[in-house]
């Protein structure tokens, strides 16, 4: 459930151009294997205020098929360099990274996007950074790659209402671990919120978008 009542985002939904062939393939093979890919509106939200800010060079911290990240590559015509962790997922991100002939603009890493890799240092700074890999671990994904933003950095954190369960966990039962999870997003949404060195909001739509960038001086 997202704050958007479910029969407007259906009718925005809607309105929205048709997606061609190639990722309405992704979209299922998403639904069929339960891959959490953006959705529709989030996915068109991201790439018009990647366009808006004239996106040059994104840094994304979980790839999956790489949906979002083609998406944005096409769409924008900006160079994204991704982490996954999940072979699977990765070799999927490869074949469909292939299949658009995105090599030269996609850096495809396979790895634990805790550990900083040598690539990603090497192609800093980033004007986008995406974060939507695991979501309890958003803070640290923000502590680790910070010193990689560029000065007028915009961040995008995905999933930071986590289906309700965020704004009131007493929707989750009998899960231990998705009331922990709930609690970590919580405290992830608030320390951004707080953060005296960025400015963000957190948008209600798709499953909960946080958008930051650096507090300037006035
Ligand atoms: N950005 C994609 C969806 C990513 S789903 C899209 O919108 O199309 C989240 C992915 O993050 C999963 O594939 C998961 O394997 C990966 N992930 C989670 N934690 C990670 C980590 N620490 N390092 C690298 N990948 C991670
Ligand atoms: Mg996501």
């Amino acid at each position: 459930m997202v704050a958007i009542d479910s029969k407007d985002s259906l009718y925005v939904e809607n309105l929205l151009p048709e997606n061609d062939i190639f990722y309405k393939k992704l979209e299922n093979f998403a639904k069929e294997n339960r891959v959490p890919i953006l959705d529709k509106i989030g996915r068109a939200y991201l790439i018009q205020l990647l366009n808006i800010k004239n996106a040059r060079n994104v840094l994304e911290i979980g790839t999956a098929i790489a949906y979002s990240t083609i998406s944005f590559c096409e769409n924008v015509g900006c160079k994204v360099v991704t982490i996954e962790r999940d072979i699977k997922m990765y070799e999927q991100a490869q074949k469909n990274i292939q299949e658009r002939n995105l090599q030269d603009k996609i850096v495809a890493i396979y790895g634990d996007a805790l550990e900083l890799d040598s690539r990603v240092v090497n192609n800093a700074p980033y004007d986008v950074v995406f974060i939507d890999g695991a979501k309890s671990q958003s803070r640290k994904f923000f502590e680790l790659y910070e010193p990689y933003f560029a000065d007028n950095v915009l961040v995008i954190t995905d999933n930071v209402l986590f289906k309700g369960m965020v704004a009131d966990p007493s929707i989750i039962k009998h899960s231990r671990d998705l009331k922990q999870l709930s609690r970590k997003i919580n405290n992830y949404n608030e320390w951004l919120m707080a953060n005296p060195n960025y400015t963000s909001v957190i948008l209600p739509f798709g499953d909960g978008i946080a958008i930051t960038t650096r507090k300037v001086k006035k």
